[in-house]
């Protein structure tokens, strides 16, 4: 339910082209993936799984690590989004068959780039659009190679490259605890500001708080008034997770390093209508 709106898009796509049939996984009120109801889904057969690992709209952090064994356990492949996850929270120990990443969220690396990791390479894995150097005579080269194009933004993938870097001179595991404890603070500090409401558990372990406004006043006002008093927060539309939405929501990621006078001056912003 929690689906990335391109990446339904494309799944829509996928699915009508080749006659899958797109089946949602249970989830509980918070949007966290029931694991019983996985595990009969899993065993009343499934091909392939797709999970957000965190959502763009929600901060709930899926339980990758308990999805990926049942997957593993009933032979079905898993395809982990850590878009909203690299850089912020542990993936590993997901065990997922491929991971799809991207540079410019919170690995705070350079936009247009973006990166895949498959752990257990097969010949059968080929790119949905092959490309002349990852391949001789139209079969794929052994490795990753056949997912590149050669004629691409080089620059962007070096910049991710030094961003990867930068992340793991930092350590992992602090970077990843520092945005937990920032992301409780956060929740703590906006929850009931001017009657918002944080659409999270309070103590939920990312930095991606989401909020949802009280009677007379909207996700779009707050995002105006924040950028007056040059607080930088997002909308996130419906469309960006068509099955979960059904209005905008208001969004604050808070990047590492954010001081406690910035977000109680968001709390006043919340407040102030
Ligand atoms: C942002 C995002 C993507 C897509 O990332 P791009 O950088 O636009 O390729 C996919 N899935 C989730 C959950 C995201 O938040």
């Amino acid at each position: 339910r929690a689906e990335y709106g391109s990446t339904l898009m494309l799944l829509r796509r996928l699915a009508a082209d080749r006659s899958w049939t797109l089946v949602e996984l249970p989830a509980d009120a918070d949007g966290r993936a029931d694991l019983d109801g996985l595990r009969e889904r899993l065993s009343a057969g499934l091909s392939l799984v797709t999970v957000p690992h965190i959502a763009s709209h929600h901060g709930v952090v899926q339980p990758a690590a308990a999805i990926g064994a049942l997957c593993r356990a009933a032979g079905v492949p898993l395809v982990l989004d850590a878009c909203q996850s690299f850089g912020h929270v542990d993936v590993t120990g997901a065990g997922a068959t491929a991971y799809v990443g991207t540079s410019r969220k919170w690995l705070a690396g350079p936009r247009g780039v973006g990166f895949l990791i498959v752990p257990g390479l097969t010949p059968a894995m080929d790119a949905p659009f092959p490309a002349l150097h990852g391949h001789a005579d139209g079969v794929p080269l052994p490795g990753a190679v056949r997912y590149e194009g050669a004629e691409a933004a080089m620059a962007a993938r070096l910049g991710l490259g030094e961003a990867v870097r930068e992340h793991l001179a930092l350590g992992p595991a602090a970077v990843h605890a520092h945005l937990a404890d920032l992301g409780r603070t956060t929740r703590r500090t906006l929850d009931g500001a001017g009657g918002w409401r944080v659409r999270e558990p309070l103590d939920e372990p990312s930095a991606l708080i989401t909020l949802r406004p009280p009677p007379g006043d909207s996700a779009a006002d707050a995002r105006a008034r924040a950028t007056r008093a040059g607080l930088l927060i997002s909308v996130v539309p419906a469309a960006r997770a068509p099955l979960a939405l059904t209005e905008p929501v208001l969004r604050v990621s808070p990047p590492p390093g954010t001081l406690p006078e910035t977000l109680t001056a968001l709390a006043r912003v919340l407040s102030e209508r």
